[in-house]
């Protein structure tokens, strides 16, 4: 792959940052000034540019449209007081994104372009990168198939992109939980362990639902017995009992392998918990919660880092929490912006300096 090393860079001739503050910038909704492309074809990834953000200009046959291969990442660089930028355990995310794109019938993307592609692009928009606390700056990957053909089959030509995005504190207020038991996300063998795009819109009917009765997200459960839980919207899940912290295991490929629930092991088993990895039914949550045992419940994921979850209602059977109490959530969630702002060691290597 040594011709795609060529990236070629065309900058822009303005910077958008002088029309706006990167202070209390809402998520996703912003962009640099400059964006990542890279195209398959021929059996190769070529043509990698990097250019001013700009609209695309596509076919309306283009195959992503209308079959949905397509798969993304989520990451996030942030800059120490010293104003040196950093991307949290980005090479987690490269080997999650070809993983996705292996289920998804989809060519790997060589690791230069991936990795390289997004440091120089980050390096080219470091300004934009917040230096305030809780502040960030997300990483966008994704691809998508591009052939310009309505058949059914895997297209032959794909396109790679990568898009920055500039984001304040994303507050999550602790969130109240509906445990679902009618509408699944994953089943073993399908497409729950890969960040591919249906996984998402295919979700999101279930969550509206949810919010009619006045929930902020659902407890995902399986699709057998509607009995063991999986994730939480789309968060990893940490249930801690007694002094075991609990997550659902991978074993099934129904859950997402987040980097945030790996970061929360270590950081949990660091602060002297046994964690496990297993099965864990609603029925063991119950048990554990009238046995005053289920301290604190909560999600895990690159945006919000740790969500605090104040109330699981099963059926008719609400379970609520003293989150103002908790330890726990609150301490990871401190180390782990700790780590990744700098005030804190960074003795797993997880900080990648540009
Ligand atoms: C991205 C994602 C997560 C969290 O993964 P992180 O790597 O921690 O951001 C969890 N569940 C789902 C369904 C996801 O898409």
């Amino acid at each position: 792959m040594t011709a795609a090393m060529d990236i070629s860079i065309t900058k822009a001739e303005r910077s958008k940052l002088q029309d706006i503050s990167l202070e209390n910038m809402p998520f996703g909704k912003y962009f640099t000034d400059h964006m990542l492309e890279a195209d398959y074809e021929n059996g190769e990834w070529k043509n990698v540019e990097i250019k001013p953000y700009q609209p695309l200009l596509l076919s309306p046959s283009v195959a992503a449209l209308h079959y949905g291969q397509a798969i993304f990442e989520g990451i996030k660089a942030y800059k120490d007081a010293e104003g040196n930028a950093f991307i949290f355990r980005p090479q987690d995310n490269y080997k999650r994104f070809n993983a996705s794109a292996e289920r998804m019938q989809m060519p790997p993307v060589p690791e230069d372009i991936f990795m390289e592609g997004m440091k120089q692009l980050i390096q080219l928009d470091k300004n934009w990168i917040p230096n305030k606390e809780d502040h960030s700056l997300y990483i966008r990957p994704f691809m998508f198939s591009s052939d310009e053909l309505i058949g059914v089959r895997p297209s032959d030509t794909y396109k790679f992109m990568i898009i920055l995005s500039p984001t304040g504190p994303y507050y999550s207020a602790p969130m109240r939980i509906y445990v679902e038991e009618q509408y699944v996300r994953a089943v073993p063998g399908g497409v729950g362990y890969a960040k591919a795009a249906g996984n998402y819109g295919a979700a999101m009917y279930a969550t509206a639902e949810a919010k009619k009765k006045g929930y902020d997200q659902v407890l995902w459960t399986d699709a057998f017995e509607h009995k063991y839980v999986q994730e939480c919207g789309t968060m990893n899940v940490f249930f801690i009992i007694g002094n075991t912290a609990i997550t659902p295991s991978l074993d099934q490929g129904t859950i997402l392998d987040g980097v945030t629930r790996q970061s929360t092991i270590t950081l949990l088993k660091e602060m002297g918990f046994t964690v496990e990895e297993k099965e864990l039914s609603i029925d063991d949550i119950i048990e554990a919660y009238k046995a005053n045992l289920l301290y604190e419940v909560f999600g895990t994921g690159t945006a919000a880092t740790i969500s605090l979850i104040k109330e699981l209602r099963y059926k008719d059977f609400v379970m609520k929490f003293d989150v103002d109490n908790w330890k726990t959530a609150p301490t990871v969630k401190k180390w782990l912006t700790d780590i990744r702002e700098g005030r804190r060691e960074d003795k797993y290597n997880w900080m990648q300096k540009i």
